[in-house]
């Protein structure tokens, strides 16, 4: 490997994005470098985010053994006392195992790996500064692509120890495991790490400055978690915001504009993220960015600079891994010419709270504000087989169907394998079909994928009585 070395593309950051659209490249027969900080191979995703976090929810719930208190009582445990140590174990090693993997898939597509702090010095070249000085290096591409992610937004004034006050990315290395704790913003991560730690034991209260939560999703589902985080001892302080965090050697003490106090043993702040972008010197390409750190790109994901592509976190919403790697895969498809697709706009949504939410589409509120006409179906999981078996009495799939046409318009679920069967209306609504098909199709028994049929029947018995009163009133006219 030549210490300058001309490439059809460079990648900064190797999260989702950045891995996806250097592997693409390759595919298409380009010799393309990736740009990483040390210890983050797999980016945000890999050590710090979706993977570590997801972990963590498996090794909790397992542990805990809290799915099968419905069978065995309350007081079913598969471990007495969990530690940190048993929580980490768990971590650590599927963490090492995906950064192995994706080091293996890049140099399987012999992409070549630079580590250190990517910046720019002009359009084509990026400065590579190694962990030491004798791996600083210079690349020229022709075309770049940056994917350097998010990190945590810090309010000024708040001291971040890493023992009691962390953020989002620090709390996998808490190395006790709090009887009480305050998460401050009630966002995606927020509602999951609550879910997390509640599940571990803790008193946790979650301070969120809007009045609501999560209000992306069907807000029936969006009550029923809170109704399950207020009995696992989550106390929600809505409409509230933290002014103070003050910490002692045994714990902290937050302090919020209404003058209420709550002590804890830790907190974490999830309150936003901004994008990666300090370090960059994009000046020097003829880029910048807007106030949250973040890149605008066009619909092909090229930025305002016709060689230079952003993918990822950094170019804001929806910043979720799926999402991410498609931009990747696009944008290096776009840059090298190479036909492709736009990205589907249908896209599910899955947060990993305990219990689990994930939905397609279109939720009521819109399809209300939108004045388009629909029925809804609903199928319990208590009154799955399914559910009995694995013990999900609380569980629910709710069907969204158009009354013009019967086609589906959202699917919204809470429970258990939520973000696994939200695929199946996905696809459903992606082929354009129609509850019909729901209805007619035979579906393995037991499972929770029955709740689709149980749920498309439930729609078509309501579409029906409305048929019917139609027909009714035409026949007496
Ligand atoms: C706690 C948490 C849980 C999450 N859970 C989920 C989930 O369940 N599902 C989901 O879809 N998404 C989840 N996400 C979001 C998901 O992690 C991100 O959408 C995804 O990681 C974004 O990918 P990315 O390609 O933008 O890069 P990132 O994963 O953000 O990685 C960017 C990389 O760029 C590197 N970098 C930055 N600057 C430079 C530089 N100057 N030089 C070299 N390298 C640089 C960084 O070191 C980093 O490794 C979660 C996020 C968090 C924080």
């Amino acid at each position: 490997m030549a210490t300058a070395t001309e490439y059809d593309l460079i990648v900064i950051g190797s999260g989702p994005g950045g891995q996806k659209a250097a592997v693409a490249a390759a595919k298409l027969g380009k010799t393309v470098a990736v740009v990483e900080r040390r210890h983050m191979i797999g980016g945000v995703c890999a050590n710090t985010g979706t993977i570590p976090s997801k972990t963590l929810r498996e090794a909790v719930l397992h542990l805990t053994g809290m799915n099968q208190r419905e069978m065995y009582g309350a007081s079913y445990r598969v471990k007495e006392k969990i530690t940190p140590a048993d929580l980490h174990q768990r971590t650590s090693h599927v963490v090492n195992r995906e950064v192995e993997t994706i080091r293996d898939q890049l140099m399987r597509n012999k992409i070549d790996l630079f580590v250190g702090l990517g910046s720019f010095v002009d359009a084509n070249t990026v400065r590579v500064e190694g962990p030491v000085e004798a791996e600083h290096r210079t690349l020229t591409g022709e075309y770049i692509v940056i994917a350097t992610g998010t990190s945590p937004r810090r309010p000024d004034g708040v001291d971040f120890d890493r023992e009691r006050v962390l953020d989002s990315d620090e709390i996998l290395h808490l190395d006790f495991i709090p009887t009480s704790m305050v998460v401050v913003g009630a966002g995606v991560i927020g509602i999951e790490y609550a879910s997390i730690f509640a599940a571990l034991g803790s008193k946790v209260t979650v301070v969120e400055k809007r009045e609501t939560m999560l209000d992306f999703c069907d807000p029936e589902v969006v009550e029923a978690l809170r109704f399950h985080l207020r009995d696992s001892a989550v106390t929600f302080r809505f409409g509230e915001e933290v002014t103070d965090v003050d910490v002692s050697s045994t714990g902290t003490l937050t302090t919020l504009a209404s003058g209420k106090q709550i002590a804890a043993e830790a907190v974490m702040y999830s309150a936003g993220r901004t994008g990666q972008t300090d370090g960059l010197d994009l000046a020097a390409a003829g880029l910048s960015t807007d106030d949250r750190g973040r890149i605008v790109v066009d619909e092909h994901y090229r930025t305002k600079v016709h060689n230079i592509f952003s993918v990822g976190d950094v170019i804001g919403f929806p910043a979720l891994a799926a999402t991410s790697m498609d931009q990747g895969r696009l944008a290096a498809y776009h840059a090298f010419g190479e036909p492709a697709h736009d990205m589907t706009a249908l896209q599910p949504i899955g947060i990993y709270s305990i219990p689990e939410v994930s939905f397609v589409g279109a939720t009521e509120v819109e399809l209300t504000r939108d004045a388009v006409p629909y029925e809804f179906g609903i199928s319990r999981y208590r009154e799955l087989a399914r559910g009995q078996i694995s013990g999900d009495s609380y569980g629910m799939l709710k069907l969204l169907v158009s009354t013009e046409d019967r086609t589906l318009l959202g699917v919204h679920i809470f429970g258990s394998s939520a973000t696994e069967l939200v695929h199946i209306g996905q696809t459903v609504m992606g082929c354009g079909g129609t509850v019909d098909y729901l209805v007619d199709a035979v579906l393995n028994y037991p499972t929770f994928s029955e709740a689709y049929k149980v749920a498309a029947l439930d729609v078509m018995n309501k579409i029906r009585a409305v048929e019917k009163f139609h027909a009714e009133a035409t026949a007496r006219d």
